[in-house]
């Protein structure tokens, strides 16, 4: 055999490889699709870590609720998420057919076919937030109270972005706290959890900037929206330089909604008007890559304070 010619033959150029790429191994398990991946208990263990540690933040008389990774598609359109992000959603469908309509679609797989041509959606989508089924639960106890309302929300996301990348997952982690009330309430709202989740980024020994943002609205109208979106401020981003200083990633989000919500589902104040509503969303996954990036793969030698803070016991060969 003329090994020599194997040699020669030209190799195509690996792709550069990414700055998160090293931490694959020790976080992920690979499961057939970019950006939807198992989880180690290492990489586990740092997200329990991190939401317990977002709880201890909680404000006073806010209420808990945690939400399964589907909602209703009827709500989501109606909050207007097909006017937004059309593009990201993940919709629900299934072989809802007679039984010999289904059992046609399997004989096509069978034979090496495409049964996926049977399918048809569902009343379901996957959630592409964590808040989004909290307004209506919010519009069916009638007026809000002059103090407004506070939400502890959680769910597991899904936004169509397939990606290789180990910070833009399709299927992740989203804790959110939400307001809804009057401008001024949710305003304020906003303004402290700003100022709070710097302190808490700052405590994990990340480096961070905070800046103001938009959200990745859907074609040309879109870019409108976006650009009428930054200049009201209405959007500020927590943003840590993981793959580079020039497009660091968002891992947490700070949202004012404005009355958006509020006329979409009919939350209304004593006097009726429209409530306003804003959310302070963490990237759980996000910020667990954030962490090991930062401090390395090995959690025993992360620093004290962050270990501490993190609720670690103290290292013994200290
Ligand atoms: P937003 O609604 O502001 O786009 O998302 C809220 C937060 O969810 C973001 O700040 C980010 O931390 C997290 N997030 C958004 N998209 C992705 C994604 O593609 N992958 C991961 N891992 N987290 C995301
Ligand atoms: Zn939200």
């Amino acid at each position: 055999m003329n090994v020599a010619m194997f040699t020669a033959r030209a190799e195509p150029a690996p792709s550069p490889a990414d700055p998160l790429d090293h931490l694959a191994d020790v976080l992920f398990h690979e499961m057939g699709s970019p950006g939807v991946y198992g989880r180690t208990a290492l990489y586990e263990d740092i997200v329990e870590r991190l939401a317990l540690l977002i709880t201890r933040h909680r404000e006073a008389d806010t209420e808990v609720m945690r939400f399964p990774p589907v909602m209703n598609r009827a709500q989501l359109e109606r909050s207007g998420y097909l006017k937004s992000f059309p593009n990201l959603l993940g919709c629900v469908c299934g072989l809802h057919g007679t039984e010999s309509e289904i059992d046609a679609a399997v004989s096509r797989f069978d034979a090496g076919g495409d049964w996926t041509v049977s399918l048809s959606p569902a009343d379901l989508v996957l959630s592409p937030a964590a808040c989004y089924p909290v307004y209506p639960i919010a519009a069916s106890r009638g007026p809000v109270p002059a103090g407004g309302w506070r939400f502890d929300v959680g769910a597991e996301c899904f936004r169509r972005e397939p990606s290789r990348h180990l910070d833009r997952l399709q299927s992740f982690r989203m804790r959110e706290f939400v307001c809804i009330g009057s401008p001024e309430h949710v305003s304020a709202f906003r303004e402290r959890w700003i100022v709070r989740a710097q302190e808490i980024a700052r405590d994990l020994g990340l480096t961070f900037t905070v800046d103001y943002a938009s959200d990745p609205f859907f074609g040309r109208v879109g870019q409108m929206m976006a650009v009428s979106q930054k200049q009201q401020s209405l959007k500020f981003e927590l943003l840590v330089p993981l793959r580079s200083e020039e497009r660091p990633t968002a891992c947490m989000s700070f949202n004012y909604h404005r009355d958006h919500f509020g006329t979409a589902w009919g939350i209304v104040d004593e006097a009726g008007e429209p409530a306003h509503t804003a959310c302070v969303a963490f990237g759980m996954d996000r910020l667990a890559v954030a962490m090991f990036h930062t401090h390395g793969k090995n959690v025993a030698r992360w620093p004290a304070a962050v270990r501490d803070l993190l609720g670690f016991p103290p290292r013994s060969d200290r």
